[in-house]
């Protein structure tokens, strides 16, 4: 079928006045962001919907990027055609015969936003359906709940007809609820958050702890690739790799094992903290999970959260695992996630860390180091990387993931 445009249906941002328009704007630079490498597409966005033309490109192409696109809460492929009955009904024939299905139930639905167009709703309607009837076999009309619908839009400019009602991915456009830092690890659980900051707007820049030597390029490349997987969800992400090695090492050498584990949290919440700030974000993201591992209890995050009063958004802060790993796999996350190598805090990760550090404790034990020194030198070495849509930095090489696992 050689659709000629996409309508796109904008979801919960149809408030009002100038946040309207913000919306809009930044849903519609989204859309053309994700869409950047298709050349011929032209984009018009209007106060109640977007139509993507698409000058011959397919619409499958198109439908792959768009259905990631947040904010969008349904979209169709159309095919426009001139204001006269003989171009309805032919172009009607045309979509039905692509479209449907022997066995499906169908109906006419004309909606006018042109109330001087020459026939009313109910005429169209009744028409289109004769002319189906005439044209095609095993029709079956069904009023209620039809398995294909097909829709006719009555406009001033021209006339709009598709079978198709996609689904969007609901949400709201990435960037209208402002930017955070994300600390994103290898794990499963900090993509699935990532996912879920972008669904609700918020524009996020990744922090990633690594610890050379200790942890490989590999798992450096792991995590940018996670961040390459989400950047189908908002166009693309910068990428900040922190180095952490020097913070673990003196950790591990001068403060009491028990502790361990909480003060380098502590240390990993300043540094996303001094990153935000210096990036210009309103907040931090995690992926933490209530009580999944000791670092998460919230004994643990009262002696953690402690080194900053910048709002801490934990998107799955209750989900179970077995739902965080669903949503995983929902975003195409997962089977990355799970490839096994080394993390910074599984490499420095105390035999029994405190479930319940106590907050004066974590307090007096940090202070007995050089903060300020360590944080800087860090700061100093942080690396920003852009990463476009599935931009890939591991090697597929079978022999060598066979040896990993
Ligand atoms: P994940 O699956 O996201 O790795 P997890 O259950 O393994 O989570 P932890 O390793 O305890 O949990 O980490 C909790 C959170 O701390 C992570 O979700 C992430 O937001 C942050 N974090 C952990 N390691 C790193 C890292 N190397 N760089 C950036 N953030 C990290
Ligand atoms: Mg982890």
């Amino acid at each position: 079928m050689n659709y000629t445009e996409v309508m796109v249906r904008y979801g919960e941002l149809s408030t009002k006045g100038k946040n309207r328009k913000d919306f809009i704007n930044r849903l519609s630079n989204n859309i053309q962001k994700v869409l950047y490498d298709f050349p011929d597409l032209e984009f018009h966005p209007r106060h109640d919907r977007m139509h993507i033309v698409l000058h011959g490109t397919p619409f499958e192409e198109v439908d792959e990027r768009l259905s990631k696109v947040f904010g969008i809460q349904t979209y169709s492929p159309v095919v426009k055609c001139e204001r006269t009955l003989e171009k309805i009904e032919e172009t009607a024939l045309e979509v039905m015969k692509a479209t449907f299905k022997t066995g499906m139930t169908f109906k006419v639905n004309c909606r006018r936003s042109d109330h001087k167009f020459t026939y009313d709703t109910n005429e169209i309607n009744q028409k289109v359906a004769a002319y189906l009837y005439e044209n095609m076999d095993n029709l079956k009309a069904e009023m209620k709940h039809p398995d294909l619908v097909l829709r006719i839009e009555v406009r001033l400019d021209a006339i709009y007809i598709s079978s198709v009602l996609i689904k969007g991915a609901g949400g709201m456009p990435v960037g209208t609820a402002g930017k955070a830092v994300m600390m994103l690890s290898g794990g499963i659980d900090s993509p699935v958050a990532s996912y879920l900051a972008l669904k609700r707007g918020i524009d996020i820049e990744m922090v990633h702890f690594f610890s050379p030597p200790y942890t490989s390029d590999k798992a450096l490349s792991k995590a940018k690739e996670l961040a390459g997987i989400l950047a189908n969800y908002s166009g693309k992400i910068n990428f900040i790799a922190v180095p952490f090695s020097e913070i673990q090492e003196t950790i591990k050498e001068k403060l009491p094992e028990g502790y361990l584990m909480t003060i380098q949290r502590r240390f990993m919440l300043h540094l996303a903290d001094k990153v935000r700030e210096k990036r210009g974000g309103l907040a931090i993201i995690n992926g933490e999970s209530v009580g999944q591992v000791a670092s998460q209890t919230l004994e643990s995050m009262v002696a953690i959260n402690d080194v900053t009063a910048t709002p801490v958004l934990r998107p799955v802060v209750t989900m179970d695992k077995t739902e965080i790993i669903d949503l995983a796999q929902k975003i195409g996350t997962f089977d990355l996630s799970i490839k096994p190598f080394e993390d910074c805090c599984t490499i420095f990760a105390p035999q029994r860390p405190k479930t319940k550090p106590h907050l004066d404790k974590a307090r007096k034990y940090e202070a007995e180091l050089d903060i300020d020194g360590l944080i800087d030198r860090a700061m100093a070495g942080i690396q920003v990387t852009p990463i476009l849509p599935d931009q890939k930095f591991l090697q597929n090489k079978s022999a060598e993931d066979a040896e990993l696992l």
